[in-house]
């Protein structure tokens, strides 16, 4: 945890100091070690949300990336349950960045928990996943919109789990590196949109600057369990050329002149 309570105001963990945990209300001690990024650990060997990994600076880096008290909300379910969103802004979207591997039980049961949630996944926790992220990208088509891509092999890209979210699914394939050359497949987010299209799935690489800025003003333009945005991929300005080589039959059906209407008697 980046924040534990002292006199109900939310502090950052400093040497020697101990707060109270948001969650359950034992105390916590701050752990400021070199070993891990400095954060607050329940007195007891305990952490009470079962459901937070240990932090990394890879969680740290994506939630400094949105204002203070976004960080780390209290969910409440209706119940009493209670779970730490690491972000959730104002207007209720929340984002887990999910490094560590999670069942698929346990991924849906936190997709019914928070709602409206997308998840952000580090892409490169094991060794195998950004070469087949590189593979996969071959068999990407294009589409006419910048940035969209179909995909009819999404497995062969990304890992299992994520594949049939009902949920927005952002891959990180960068985590902490910091690059100066730019990359044109590591700097973007890659996001797999729920459901698929003609039997495709639809991938969209989006700038990081503008996945924040997007998860974080309202009216959403990031949608959850939404069917999927009509996004203008369909909207084709056709090459005609390029078409009568591609797909001939389909050139036949474009360039035939339209039917005329029945010739009525009067
Ligand atoms: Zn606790």
């Amino acid at each position: 945890m980046q924040y534990a309570l002292k006199n109900d105001q939310r502090i950052e963990p400093s040497p020697k100091a101990k707060a109270l945990c948001p969650i359950c209300h034992t105390t916590v001690i701050a752990k400021c070690g070199t070993r891990r990024i400095h954060h607050w650990a329940h007195e007891g060997l305990k952490n009470c949300d079962s459901w937070k990994e240990n932090e990394t600076q890879w969680h740290r880096d994506w939630k400094n990336r949105f204002p203070s008290d976004w960080r780390e909300y209290v969910q409440h379910d209706e119940s009493g349950e209670k779970h730490i969103a690491d972000i959730r802004t104002p207007h209720g979207l929340v984002l887990e960045f999910q490094h560590s591997h999670l069942e698929p039980k346990e991924r849906e049961v936190r997709e019914n928990f928070h709602k409206k949630i997308v998840w952000v996944v580090d892409g490169i926790r094991l060794k195998k996943d950004y070469p087949r992220f590189q593979n996969g990208l071959k068999n990407f088509k294009r589409t006419t919109t910048q940035g969209y891509y179909l995909s009819p092999n999404p497995e062969e890209s990304f890992p299992a789990l994520w594949l049939n979210c009902p949920v927005p699914v952002f891959f990180d394939f960068l985590g902490t590196v910091v690059t100066n050359a730019p990359d044109a497949i590591r700097n973007p987010l890659w996001q797999l949109l729920p459901g698929r299209r003609e039997g495709n799935a639809v991938i969209v690489a989006m700038a990081r600057e503008h996945f924040v800025e997007a998860a974080s003003r309202p009216p959403q333009p990031i949608q959850t369990r939404q069917p999927l945005p009509q996004p203008p991929i369909q909207r084709a300005t056709l090459n005609i050329n390029a078409l009568r080589q591609l797909d001939p039959q389909l050139f036949r059906k474009l360039m035939r002149p339209p039917r005329r209407p029945p010739f009525r008697r009067l």
